[in-house]
Protein backbone atom coordinates (compact mmCIF):
# COMPACT_ATOMS: atom_id res chain seq x y z
CA UNK A 1 0.00 0.00 0.00
CA UNK A 2 1.67 3.41 -1.36
CA UNK A 3 0.35 6.81 -0.56
CA UNK A 4 1.53 10.21 -2.61
CA UNK A 5 3.11 12.30 0.62
CA UNK A 6 3.71 15.61 -0.19
CA UNK A 7 5.80 15.62 3.15
CA UNK A 8 5.75 15.60 6.97
CA UNK A 9 7.21 17.82 9.76
CA UNK A 10 7.68 17.57 13.64
CA UNK A 11 6.55 19.65 15.64
CA UNK A 12 3.76 21.42 14.33
CA UNK A 13 2.32 24.00 17.13
CA UNK A 14 -0.39 25.40 15.01
CA UNK A 15 -2.76 22.32 14.00
CA UNK A 16 -4.18 21.24 17.37
CA UNK A 17 -3.35 20.91 20.62
CA UNK A 18 0.59 20.76 21.54
CA UNK A 19 3.53 19.69 19.29
CA UNK A 20 2.31 17.79 16.85
CA UNK A 21 3.55 15.20 13.66
CA UNK A 22 2.34 16.72 10.17
CA UNK A 23 1.27 14.77 7.61
CA UNK A 24 0.24 16.29 4.39
CA UNK A 25 -1.21 14.10 1.95
CA UNK A 26 -0.37 15.05 -1.84
CA UNK A 27 -3.37 15.23 -4.65
CA UNK A 28 -7.10 17.34 -4.20
CA UNK A 29 -9.82 16.65 -6.14
CA UNK A 30 -12.06 19.50 -4.42
CA UNK A 31 -10.08 22.22 -5.66
CA UNK A 32 -11.76 25.27 -3.62
CA UNK A 33 -11.47 28.71 -5.24
CA UNK A 34 -8.62 30.44 -3.07
CA UNK A 35 -6.58 27.77 -1.37
CA UNK A 36 -3.33 28.54 -0.85
CA UNK A 37 -2.08 24.55 -0.81
CA UNK A 38 -2.50 24.44 -4.69
CA UNK A 39 0.84 22.71 -4.62
CA UNK A 40 -0.47 19.95 -3.08
CA UNK A 41 -3.59 19.29 -5.76
CA UNK A 42 -1.64 17.41 -8.51
CA UNK A 43 -1.05 13.77 -8.02
CA UNK A 44 2.61 14.19 -7.06
CA UNK A 45 6.02 12.25 -7.23
CA UNK A 46 6.76 10.90 -4.24
CA UNK A 47 5.30 7.63 -3.14
CA UNK A 48 6.46 5.86 0.41
CA UNK A 49 4.97 2.47 1.25
CA UNK A 50 2.71 3.15 4.52
CA UNK A 51 4.75 0.26 6.44
CA UNK A 52 7.82 2.76 5.38
CA UNK A 53 6.52 5.72 6.77
CA UNK A 54 5.85 4.31 9.96
CA UNK A 55 9.30 3.28 10.19
CA UNK A 56 9.95 6.49 9.18
CA UNK A 57 7.56 8.02 11.66
CA UNK A 58 8.57 6.64 14.54
CA UNK A 59 11.37 8.80 16.93
CA UNK A 60 9.12 11.63 16.22
CA UNK A 61 5.69 9.76 17.04
CA UNK A 62 7.51 8.77 20.68
CA UNK A 63 7.96 12.45 20.83
CA UNK A 64 4.79 14.25 20.01
CA UNK A 65 1.86 14.87 21.64
CA UNK A 66 -0.86 14.71 18.37
CA UNK A 67 -0.53 13.82 14.80
CA UNK A 68 -2.36 16.44 12.19
CA UNK A 69 -3.21 14.81 8.77
CA UNK A 70 -3.74 17.45 5.85
CA UNK A 71 -3.00 17.93 2.66
CA UNK A 72 -4.07 17.82 0.01
CA UNK A 73 -6.93 16.07 0.64
CA UNK A 74 -6.64 12.81 2.75
CA UNK A 75 -10.23 11.14 1.54
CA UNK A 76 -8.80 11.04 -1.78
CA UNK A 77 -6.69 8.06 -0.82
CA UNK A 78 -8.63 6.41 1.24
CA UNK A 79 -7.40 3.11 1.35
CA UNK A 80 -3.78 5.01 1.75
CA UNK A 81 -5.54 6.86 5.14
CA UNK A 82 -6.90 4.07 6.57
CA UNK A 83 -4.08 1.47 6.84
CA UNK A 84 -1.61 5.27 8.06
CA UNK A 85 -4.52 5.58 10.49
CA UNK A 86 -4.32 1.20 11.57
CA UNK A 87 -0.73 2.17 12.07
CA UNK A 88 -0.86 5.15 14.48
CA UNK A 89 -3.18 4.11 15.96
CA UNK A 90 -1.52 0.34 16.96
CA UNK A 91 2.16 2.27 17.73
CA UNK A 92 1.06 5.44 19.27
CA UNK A 93 -1.64 6.21 21.91
CA UNK A 94 -1.69 10.21 20.57
CA UNK A 95 -4.81 12.17 19.41
CA UNK A 96 -5.79 12.21 15.53
CA UNK A 97 -6.64 15.24 13.99
CA UNK A 98 -7.73 14.60 10.17
CA UNK A 99 -8.72 18.08 7.80
CA UNK A 100 -10.51 17.25 4.56
CA UNK A 101 -12.58 19.60 2.29
CA UNK A 102 -15.30 17.19 2.17
CA UNK A 103 -18.57 17.32 3.91
CA UNK A 104 -18.99 15.32 6.96
CA UNK A 105 -22.22 14.05 5.84
CA UNK A 106 -20.05 12.24 2.48
CA UNK A 107 -17.51 11.18 4.09
CA UNK A 108 -20.26 9.27 5.98
CA UNK A 109 -18.98 5.44 4.43
CA UNK A 110 -15.53 5.93 5.18
CA UNK A 111 -15.74 7.13 8.38
CA UNK A 112 -17.67 4.06 9.37
CA UNK A 113 -15.01 1.98 7.81
CA UNK A 114 -12.32 4.07 10.01
CA UNK A 115 -14.40 4.37 13.30
CA UNK A 116 -12.25 5.02 16.25
CA UNK A 117 -9.74 5.90 14.26
CA UNK A 118 -9.55 9.35 13.65
CA UNK A 119 -10.64 11.25 16.70
CA UNK A 120 -11.21 14.34 15.46
CA UNK A 121 -12.07 15.63 11.53
CA UNK A 122 -12.66 19.05 10.19
CA UNK A 123 -14.38 18.70 7.08
CA UNK A 124 -15.99 21.12 4.54
CA UNK A 125 -14.14 22.63 2.22
CA UNK A 126 -12.97 26.29 2.61
CA UNK A 127 -15.26 28.84 1.27
CA UNK A 128 -13.18 32.30 0.50
CA UNK A 129 -16.72 34.30 0.92
CA UNK A 130 -17.07 33.04 4.24
CA UNK A 131 -16.00 34.40 7.18
CA UNK A 132 -12.88 33.64 9.28
CA UNK A 133 -13.40 33.93 12.85
CA UNK A 134 -13.18 29.88 14.87
CA UNK A 135 -10.26 28.22 16.21
CA UNK A 136 -8.72 25.77 13.88
CA UNK A 137 -10.37 26.64 10.41
CA UNK A 138 -9.63 28.45 7.10
CA UNK A 139 -13.35 29.40 6.80
CA UNK A 140 -16.91 29.41 9.01
CA UNK A 141 -18.21 27.10 7.44
CA UNK A 142 -15.81 24.64 8.49
CA UNK A 143 -16.81 22.06 10.87
CA UNK A 144 -14.83 20.18 14.14
CA UNK A 145 -16.63 16.70 14.50
CA UNK A 146 -15.15 14.96 17.70
CA UNK A 147 -15.69 11.67 17.10
CA UNK A 148 -14.27 9.94 19.92
CA UNK A 149 -14.18 10.17 23.39
CA UNK A 150 -9.79 11.04 23.20
CA UNK A 151 -11.05 13.55 20.52
CA UNK A 152 -13.46 15.35 23.07
CA UNK A 153 -10.84 15.01 25.61
CA UNK A 154 -8.16 16.81 23.65
CA UNK A 155 -10.19 19.03 21.04
CA UNK A 156 -13.55 19.97 22.49
CA UNK A 157 -11.71 23.42 23.68
CA UNK A 158 -11.24 24.53 20.47
CA UNK A 159 -14.81 24.96 19.72
CA UNK A 160 -14.39 28.51 19.79
CA UNK A 161 -13.74 31.54 18.05
CA UNK A 162 -9.97 32.24 17.55
CA UNK A 163 -8.28 34.18 19.79
CA UNK A 164 -5.64 36.77 19.77
CA UNK A 165 -3.36 34.20 21.49
CA UNK A 166 -4.07 31.69 18.64
CA UNK A 167 -0.62 31.33 17.08
CA UNK A 168 -1.61 31.38 13.05
CA UNK A 169 1.95 29.87 11.51
CA UNK A 170 4.92 27.49 12.22
CA UNK A 171 7.65 28.94 10.01
CA UNK A 172 9.86 26.20 8.94
CA UNK A 173 13.21 26.82 6.31
CA UNK A 174 14.00 23.77 4.16
CA UNK A 175 18.18 23.65 4.25
CA UNK A 176 17.78 24.99 0.24
CA UNK A 177 15.92 28.09 1.41
CA UNK A 178 12.88 27.42 1.05
CA UNK A 179 10.29 28.42 3.31
CA UNK A 180 6.84 26.36 4.57
CA UNK A 181 4.20 27.59 6.37
CA UNK A 182 1.67 25.44 8.36
CA UNK A 183 -1.41 26.65 10.16
CA UNK A 184 -4.28 28.16 9.15
CA UNK A 185 -2.76 31.82 8.09
CA UNK A 186 -5.50 34.84 8.02
CA UNK A 187 -6.54 36.01 5.13
CA UNK A 188 -3.91 38.48 4.72
CA UNK A 189 -0.72 37.57 6.45
CA UNK A 190 -0.03 35.03 4.16
CA UNK A 191 0.36 37.26 0.89
CA UNK A 192 2.26 40.24 3.16
CA UNK A 193 4.06 37.71 4.58
CA UNK A 194 5.01 35.71 0.74
CA UNK A 195 6.11 39.06 -0.24
CA UNK A 196 8.44 40.01 2.38
CA UNK A 197 10.06 36.33 2.34
CA UNK A 198 10.60 36.64 -1.81
CA UNK A 199 11.72 40.04 -1.09
CA UNK A 200 14.54 38.71 0.82
CA UNK A 201 15.00 36.26 -1.63
CA UNK A 202 13.33 33.36 -0.31
CA UNK A 203 12.02 30.48 -2.16
CA UNK A 204 8.11 30.53 -0.61
CA UNK A 205 5.80 27.51 -0.74
CA UNK A 206 2.97 26.96 1.59
CA UNK A 207 1.59 23.76 3.29
CA UNK A 208 -0.75 26.21 5.35
CA UNK A 209 -4.39 24.49 5.02
CA UNK A 210 -7.50 25.86 4.21
CA UNK A 211 -10.02 22.92 4.35
S1 LIG B 1 -8.50 23.95 0.69
FE1 LIG B 1 -8.02 21.75 0.95
S2 LIG B 1 -9.81 20.74 -0.01
FE2 LIG B 1 -9.80 22.82 -0.75
S3 LIG B 1 -8.62 22.77 -2.68
FE3 LIG B 1 -7.20 23.30 -1.04
S4 LIG B 1 -6.28 21.36 -0.48
FE4 LIG B 1 -8.17 20.87 -1.56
Amino acid sequence: MELSLSRVHFPVTTLGPGRRLGIWFQGCSIRCPGCISADTWGPGKRHVGIAQLLEQLRPWLAEAEGVTLSGGEPFDQFPALLALLQGLRQSSPLDILVYSGYSLEHLQPQLQQAEGLIDALISDPFDERSEQSLALRGSDNQRLNLLTPLGHQRLASYQRPLQPADQALDLMFDENGSVWMAGIPRRDDVLRLRDLLKAQGHQVRTSAHRH
